[in-house]
Order: structure tokens, then C-alpha cells, then sequence
């Protein structure tokens, strides 16, 4: 699994290192990139605080303990099993690889993190067709050997992505604020 703080130089330690450590806390945070305008978590704390959605959620440390328990010596939950999390609009999360799918789709940069002109973004939707975002599910394998399965991206998946996506650009343009993916 890529480790993105270790591997690789952050492209500005002002920024791109900050957002790293501020996405931390997501749960899944080698198997994820986030999209996100910049300065967003401030904005809506004070403009729509109501959009907030917050939810328990297992802690990793139960989902991959043996017996099914939350390991008492845990960082992440000191041994509670269960962290919260907190959802802010304006924001999406996506599995790495529908996240290369995506960018490659897009015409953009799929460096696991990185930020953009809300213009450039909104520029790159208009000209896509989703159709090429989206992916059959492919197996492969069998026959006593290992099967291996990818999952696709379904035509209401890849037109969710480009929803969510649009939202976020016109919501940055509109702050006059950039787009960060990390
Ligand atoms: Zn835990």
C-alpha cells in the first residue's frame, strides 16, 4: 500500500503537507483520495453548519482484529472500538482506483494528491463524456488458481462522480478558493 507521507515529497510544504495531516483522520487514508476546496471546513462551520453530517463508524483496529474485538492498545481509538466521523459537504471521497479512472478520464494530473483552478476542473467535466469513466467489473483467474475480481465503475456511479464533482467546482468558484485532492 502506498504511504504518500513517506514516498513521496510533498509538492508544498505549506499546503499540500497540511492537508495530509489534516485528512489524517480519515479511516481509510492509503485507499482514498478526498477532493475538497480549500479552506472548506471554516466556510461551512460558519456559513452552513447544518449540512454537517456526523456518524460512528467500527474502528479499523475491529474490523481487522481475530476476534472481532477492539484492540485495547489501538491509537486510533484508545481501545474504544468505534471512531466518529465527521462528513462536510462539498467534498468527495473516492477509492484509489476509481480515483485514477477518474483523473485519467479527465484528462488530469492522478497524482495521489494535488489541487486545481475550480475553471480548469469545470472545463475538464464539460468536455468529458462520463460514458468514459466507466468501467466493467473484470474477473480473472479461476480454474483452482486465485480469483481475482475488479469492480467496475456502473453508469450511475461515474454520473455521481461527475455530480459531486461539478458541485464542488461551482461551490470553489464561487468562494473564489481551490480544489485540493489528497
Ligand atoms: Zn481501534
Amino acid at each position: 500500500m502506498p504511504d504518500i507521507e513517506k514516498d513521496k515529497p510533498c509538492k508544498s510544504v505549506s499546503t499540500i503537507d497540511y492537508i495530509c495531516i489534516k485528512r489524517e483522520n480519515k479511516k481509510d487514508k492509503f485507499m482514498s483520495v478526498t477532493f475538497y476546496i480549500n479552506n472548506n471546513d471554516k466556510y461551512v462551520d460558519e456559513n452552513c453548519p447544518e449540512k454537517i453530517i456526523k456518524e460512528t463508524d467500527d474502528c479499523q483496529c475491529v474490523d481487522f482484529s481475530d476476534n472481532g474485538k477492539p484492540v485495547s492498545t489501538c491509537f486510533t481509538c484508545k481501545g474504544k472500538g468505534t471512531i466518529s466521523i465527521t462528513y462536510y459537504p462539498y467534498e468527495m471521497n473516492i477509492a484509489n482506483g476509481n480515483f485514477y479512472t477518474l483523473m485519467n478520464a479527465l484528462g488530469l494530473d492522478d497524482e495521489c494528491y494535488g489541487e486545481i483552478d475550480p475553471r480548469t476542473l469545470l472545463k475538464a467535466i464539460n468536455r468529458t463524456p462520463t460514458s468514459l469513466i466507466e468501467r466493467h467489473t473484470t474477473q480473472s483467474g479461476g480454474n483452482g488458481k486465485v480469483t481475482m475480481i475488479s469492480c467496475g465503475i456502473a453508469p450511475e456511479q461515474a454520473q455521481g462522480y461527475i455530480d459531486t464533482l461539478k458541485e464542488i467546482a461551482i461551490e470553489a468558484e464561487k468562494r473564489e478558493e481551490k480544489i485540493y485532492w489528497c
